[in-house]
């Protein structure tokens, strides 16, 4: 088996959108965000279904289980109010959010 071979096997093109998903995923949490249930103004803070401990035994025991185990983390992962922990927190600058705001 030659190494083009093994490099097509492995297409560029479906690993490059997963790791700039990750990469967005990690540093999107500078918005403001307003809470629908009590009008909250500020950063949620972000929650993640699953253990950050389990991901990191995953990832020094086996690679790729805990490469599939940190996607679906951040696939679960969602804003939550830090006030009354309701996961109704909404960008300030969408149309909801502005009436909120405004109002
Ligand atoms: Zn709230």
């Amino acid at each position: 088996m030659t190494y083009s071979a093994i490099i097509s096997a492995f297409p560029r093109s479906s690993i490059g959108p997963l790791l700039l998903s990750l990469a967005v995923g990690m540093s999107s949490s500078t918005e403001q965000f307003v809470c629908t249930t009590c009008g909250h103004v500020g950063r949620s803070t972000s929650v993640r279904r699953g253990s950050t401990v389990i991901e990191i035994m995953l990832w020094l025991c086996y690679l790729l289980p805990g490469l599939i185990y940190s996607v679906w983390r951040q696939s679960t992962r969602y804003s939550a109010c830090p006030e009354c922990g309701v996961r109704n927190m909404i960008p300030v600058d969408s149309p909801a959010g502005r009436r909120i705001v405004g109002g």
